[in-house]
């Protein structure tokens, strides 16, 4: 046997986003449920070809979903909520095996929710809410959550993985089966809503391996030699009593596979060190892999522990799934050779680092990137001709690819010292920044000079910056962007909108005025266009959650801002109105975390060059005469490293010692990171971009889309005058928090804009009063929780003259 290369999962989009088209299209009734199904064989088939003829060595199958994985193994295992059961399957004994039918509309239903309207009635007579939706890890996929019962029952529900396996059999082409592992299976969900305290699903392992032993039975069956288990969450804290669910589990399945069927256990996206005794000595399983581009530093210390086990696998990730940069196959090959040497080439297997899904398709199809930028790049075909390139070179020798990695090594140098990455005056700039540019006056000189600048009412009333990007909206810019028209003519046309938002703000009564974003398909890119260091591709989607997928921009060089972005709409905008308009935008953390970002520098100087980006359009803002700008920082949540050890080290910059006492984070637990794990410094960074600024000017931020209770000791060292939140969904969630105490002005969202109910009067005054038994009744805000660009006009003026009522009464009579 041989070194073997491999990788943990593939994209499922295909080339030219063909499952969004298929399953969009069967949504909307253009194609039957057959010419899906047809669908995705044919494009599961494209890809299994591909990956042979590249002349991949393990290639995977079951990572193909047809909307999402996590939800697939629910499914699998039968955890289907009892509420989509009781409308879509009539027999249990006859739901079929495969994705289809009855089983299809539950799948659906799950991850989408399902509405059915009786003849000439508007209320729905049936209407079910989609299940619950989580990012995955530190990336920006979504899963769907798991729901797990106390008296769960499971049962095997769906053969997609056979059915897989064989179909990928008949071409010809043996595959490795992946699987989420049924211990992080359990750990990703949740307990259903009527579970008693204390029920937590993992206490449903015994009942669930019988499911996981049947699938091994089945594909030892069928023929398959090895099986991929992730394990995702032995990268995070984990409670020491979870080494038992391990062992249970890989002893069983073990078991089951009697050596005719091997079990590889995969982790990815951080180091298992911490974790080292859930899986040494005692775990049986045949092979192990471990992400080394984001923990590289955990490589020896699994490679001695691998070695003492004379027939345990160690699978490398040695090329990067979460981004798009070409790797250094020397310095990869450096390793390969370190884990060869030490367990002999047939215990070697080189692989990503974790699945390809985060990665886009191909390069072949970004003909508009500039030659030089695009040498330096490397999507999921060509990581996949890297991953082969580093076996022949284990196999045969350095030399067998010596053309390839001559040219490697170009690319590699020529990205290194090209002078369209390195900026001697951002660097220059970088190394003047000071403490001071990062603070303020105490906010109650400056909350005292903006009350008298702006004079606003108590409960001021805002928004979140975004007003619905109608049909003709997205038109124009099409046409804009197609030379239909000119962009004179786009210009007028933006112009009108803004007049339009600006009147209709007026009637409504509001009283920071926003000017709207139509000019903004999205909120990165916008800033991304207009700023050197960014690069964009026309082709490089990844999916984010279901059909959709996110294209996000790369920043593959110092990051300048050229000239002003937003001040001339702005300043058009406030010559509009008499009342304050706030300038708008989007923070470091955000444009960091949304972007495939550098690798040759740690986040968090690339984090620091944005900040001094904001920073100068800031400025630029505050000279042209604008009082409010709002910095969004929706993103800021996600960057949270996963282990709660490495917290401190995100927040140290700003926060000072007293904070991390006070969240019981010990110093000692911080240990020393790698380039590539060493995370920013959000408060810093924001303080750098926002601090600029005049005591009379006032700063806003925005967050959405999780949970801040736990952050919001940092969030409060932001220091932005004011915070409108996200908190309609979470339920007020985060001002109970014990720890909760803002010190600033804050605007807790008072309604929910993801859905299209108008929200009534009376409950925005109930909530309104909830939030007063926490807030300040002079620091409190009224506002949406998020921008309202995918609403409808008719919704949001009905929303926002209430909103704007329930305001002046309050002013009145709370
Ligand atoms: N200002 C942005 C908007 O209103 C904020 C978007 C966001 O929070 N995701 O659309
Ligand atoms: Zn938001």
């Amino acid at each position: 046997m041989s070194t073997r290369s491999a990788i943990l999962g593939f994209p499922r989009m295909g080339a030219n986003r063909e499952l969004k088209r298929l399953v969009e299209s069967f949504w909307s009734d253009n194609i039957t449920e057959s010419t899906l199904l047809e669908g995705i064989r044919e494009l599961r088939k494209d890809h299994w070809v591909l990956q042979k003829e590249l002349g991949l060595n393990i290639i995977p199958s079951n990572d193909f979903s047809l909307y999402d994985h996590v939800l697939d193994h629910a499914f699998m295992v039968g955890a289907i909520p009892k509420r989509y059961r009781d409308v879509f399957i009539k027999d249990e004994n006859e739901l079929p095996s495969t994705l289809e039918g009855d089983a299809l509309s539950t799948y659906f239903a799950m991850a989408r929710g399902y509405q059915k309207f009786n003849e000439g009635s508007d209320a729905p007579a049936i209407d079910l809410p989609a299940m619950e939706m989580k990012k995955w890890f530190d990336t920006n996929y979504h899963f769907i959550v798991p729901e797990f019962e106390p008296t769960q029952q499971f049962k095997l529900t769906s053969t997609k993985f056979l059915e897989e396996y064989k179909q990928a059999k008949s071409l010809g082409i043996e595959t490795r089966p992946v699987f989420i592992g049924p211990v992080s299976l359990l750990l990703l969900g949740k307990a259903s809503s009527n579970a008693q305290v204390g029920f937590a699903p993992i206490q449903l392992l015994d009942r669930l391996l019988p499911v996981y032993e049947e699938i091994v039975r089945l594909l030892a069956e069928a023929g398959a030699s090895s099986l991929q288990f992730d394990e995702s969450f032995l990268v995070m804290d984990l409670d020491p009593k979870l080494a038992q669910s391990y062992l249970t589990a890989y002893s069983r399945l073990s078991k089951v596979a009697e050596g005719s069927i091997k079990i590889q256990l995969t982790t990815y996206f951080g180091d298992i060190t911490p974790n080292l005794s859930f899986i040494f000595p005692n775990l049986p399983i045949s092979g192990l892999h471990i992400d080394l581009v984001r923990a590289p530093q955990q490589f020896d210390t699994i490679l001695n522990a691998v070695a003492k086990h004379p027939t345990l696998q160690l699978s490398i990730g040695v090329i990067d799934g979460r981004n798009i940069w070409k790797r250094d196959l020397r310095a990869a090959f450096d390793i390969v050779s370190k884990a060869i040497t030490t367990l002999g080439a047939d215990r070697v297997i080189i692989a990503s680092s974790c699945s390809l899904l985060h990665t886009p398709h191909s390069l072949a199809a970004e003909v508009e990137l500039a030659p030089e930028i695009k040498d330096w790049l490397a999507f999921s075909v060509e990581k996949i001709k890297e991953l082969v390139l580093l076996a022949k070179a284990a196999n045969d020798g350095i030399d067998s690819i010596q053309a390839e990695l001559e040219a490697n090594q170009v690319s590699i140098q020529n990205r290194r010292t090209s002078p369209k990455i390195h900026n001697p005056v951002v660097q220059e700039r970088l190394k003047g920044v000071t403490r001071d540019m990062m603070r303020r006056s105490p906010f109650s000189e400056r909350k005292v000079k903006q009350h008298e600048r702006l004079k606003l009412p108590r409960f001021p009333t805002t928004t979140i910056g975004s007003f619905p990007q109608t049909a003709e909206v997205r038109k124009a810019r099409a046409a804009f962007r197609s030379g239909q028209l000119s962009k004179e003519q786009y210009d007028e046309f933006i112009k009108d909108e803004i007049k339009k938002c600006i009147r209709f703000q007026e009637e409504c009564g509001i009283d920071v005025l926003v000017h709207g974003e139509f000019e903004r398909t999205d909120m990165v890119e916008y800033f991304g266009e207009h700023m050197d260091g960014y690069v964009f591709t026309k082709n490089g989607w990844v999916q984010s959650y279901g059909s959709r997928c996110v294209k996000p921009p790369i920043i593959y060089g110092d990051i300048h801002l050229p000239k002003p972005i937003t001040v001339d709409i702005t300043k058009y905008a406030q010559l509009l109105t008499k009342k304050p308009l706030k300038g708008m935008l989007t923070g470091p953390v955000t444009m960091l975390q949304w972007s495939f970002v550098r690798d040759d520098q740690p986040r968090k100087l690339t984090t620091q060059q944005l900040a001094l980006a904001i920073r100068d359009e800031v400025t630029n803002l505050e000279t042209a005469g604008i009082s409010i700008i709002q910095i969004d920082e929706p993103a800021l949540r996600e960057g949270l490293p996963l282990r709660r050890g490495e917290w401190q080290e995100y927040l140290e910059w700003a926060v000072d010692w007293s904070v991390f006492q006070y969240h019981g984070i010990r110093k000692s637990l911080v240990t020393i990171y790698s380039t590539q794990s060493s995370y920013l410094y959000y408060p810093f960074s924001f303080l750098l971009a926002s601090s600029p600024v005049a005591d009379t000017t006032q700063i806003h931020t925005h967050m959405c889309y999780s949970d801040f209770q736990d952050i919001i000791g940092a969030i409060s060292r932001m220091d932005a005058d004011v915070i409108t939140i996200e908190n309609s969904r979470s339920d007020l969630k985060f001002l109970h928090a014990e720890s909760f105490a803002y010190p600033n002005e804050i605007g807790p969202g008072i309604y929910d804009i993801h859905s299209p109910r108008i929200p009534q009067q009376d409950e925005m005054k109930h909530r309104l009063k909830e939030m007063l038994r926490y807030l300040k009744r002079e620091d409190t805000w009224v506002n949406p929780d998020c921008g309202l660009k995918t609403r409808q006009w008719k919704e949001v003026e009905l929303a926002l003259k209430n909103m704007t009522e329930v305001a002046r009464s309050c002013r009145e009579n709370v």
